[in-house]
């Protein structure tokens, strides 16, 4: 499975890929906001979408309407990770499309569970 992270972190995203290659799966793209994830996609196809929020330039919940917007991307697994924790930011990220939904910080077992159940549903 081909991963997609996009967050303005390189921490973060470091963080993400790490917990990704420890549960095997070893082959990630990065993009630090939304208009560079619309590139990587147009270039590349990708199994699953974990995006951040809150980035410049295009934030996760305007990156996943443009995803959801587009034939080629709108069935892809989308997992939001951010520090937004209110319920109505939450509701918001879930009409925009998104499968799943990880308050930062989260545990390698937090991760891995939303990433399971972003595929199944
Ligand atoms: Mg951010």
């Amino acid at each position: 499975m081909r991963f997609l992270i996009v967050d303005d972190s390189s921490t973060m995203r470091r963080i993400i890929i790490n917990t990704l290659n420890k549960l095997g799966h070893k082959d990630c793209y990065e993009a630090a906001n939304g208009r560079e994830g619309l590139e990587r996609l147009a270039a590349a196809t990708v199994d699953m979408i974990i995006t951040d929020w809150n980035m410049p330039e295009m934030t996760g919940v305007e990156f996943i309407r443009a995803v959801r917007a587009s034939e080629s991307t709108r069935g892809l697994p989308v997992l939001m990770v951010t520090t937004n924790a209110a319920q109505d930011d939450i509701v918001e990220a879930m009409r925009a499309g998104v499968n799943n939904y990880v308050v930062k910080p989260f545990t390698p077992d937090t991760i891995r569970e939303k990433i399971e159940s972003a595929l199944e549903g």
